[in-house]
């Protein structure tokens, strides 16, 4: 995934990559294609990148432990810079500095970077996963497991013998 700009002119460039996961070193949940559109607006000491990253992962659902598709989509900004004193007002981490003879920048790195970021905290198959039964282990999106849905502890039984005799 890599960009020449030497010679560049001044304007906006566009790119477009597809690249398979395991070639910007993505691990084996990621097996479709990596597709990368690619915005390169060059000025005289900057270049300004705006990058558009769509992939498809495979992951286990945190609740129901179930594979499952999700599609991963994820826009980043980064501005190329010649010297620090260039990249004045700009957030740092979307600043990288290249040296004056750079010839070609390569994204891979960033790339893989924000596909892991867009990688949510929480994994779930669909937002209402029934999860599975805590006492037969039952996958409860396939439908009730017949426990009885309150847990009954015969010490709060004895209580509430208890209590309902006064
Ligand atoms: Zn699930
Ligand atoms: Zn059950």
């Amino acid at each position: 995934m890599k960009i020449n700009i030497s010679n560049l002119s001044e304007g906006v460039h566009e790119y477009d990559f597809e690249e398979t996961p395991s070639t910007i070193e993505l691990d084996e949940r990621f097996s479709k294609p990596v597709v990368v559109k690619v915005e390169l607006e060059k000025r005289r000491r900057q270049l300004f990148l705006t990058a558009h990253v769509k992939t498809s992962g495979r992951f286990v659902c945190d609740r129901c432990l179930e594979d499952f598709d999700r599609d991963l989509e994820q826009d980043y900004r980064m501005t190329y810079v010649y010297e620090m004193n260039d990249a004045e007002g700009l957030d740092q981490d979307e600043v990288t500095v290249i040296h004056a003879s750079t010839n070609e920048i390569d994204i891979a790195e960033d790339v893989r970077d924000y596909i892991f970021l867009s990688v949510p905290m929480k994994l779930l198959c669909k937002d209402d996963c029934a999860g599975l039964c805590r006492k037969c282990g039952k996958n409860l999106n396939r439908g009730p497991c017949g426990c009885p849905t309150e847990d009954t502890d015969p010490r709060w039984e004895k209580l509430k013998q208890i209590m309902n005799k006064n």
